[in-house]
């Protein structure tokens, strides 16, 4: 018997198992809060309210096609601050 043996089971964090985009409290409704640094577009969501946490995708820029980082619509840092430049906004 060698069960011990073999790969250590893999502890799957909520975050890498998002398949959608969930912006609001699952709970309230209430927009959620970033609590991490978002990776392959997928964020972990906090609300304040309900001190709960869950997973979202991110939305993708519309600009770059890439991951926005964000759980709402919108164009990822990168454009936004290209964008900003070329536009010249303050
Ligand atoms: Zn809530
Ligand atoms: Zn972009």
């Amino acid at each position: 018997m060698s069960i011990l043996r073999g790969p250590r089971p893999m502890w799957k964090r909520k975050q890498e198992i998002a398949t959608e985009i969930i912006p609001d409290c699952p709970t309230c409704g209430k927009r959620g809060q970033v609590v991490c640094i978002p990776k392959y577009g997928i964020v972990t969501m906090m609300c304040i309210d309900c001190l709960i946490e869950w997973s979202s995708l991110t939305h993708d820029c519309p600009v770059c096609g890439e991951p926005n980082n964000y759980a709402v619509p919108g164009t990822c840092v990168a454009c936004y601050k290209k964008k900003k430049k070329k536009h010249g906004v303050a």
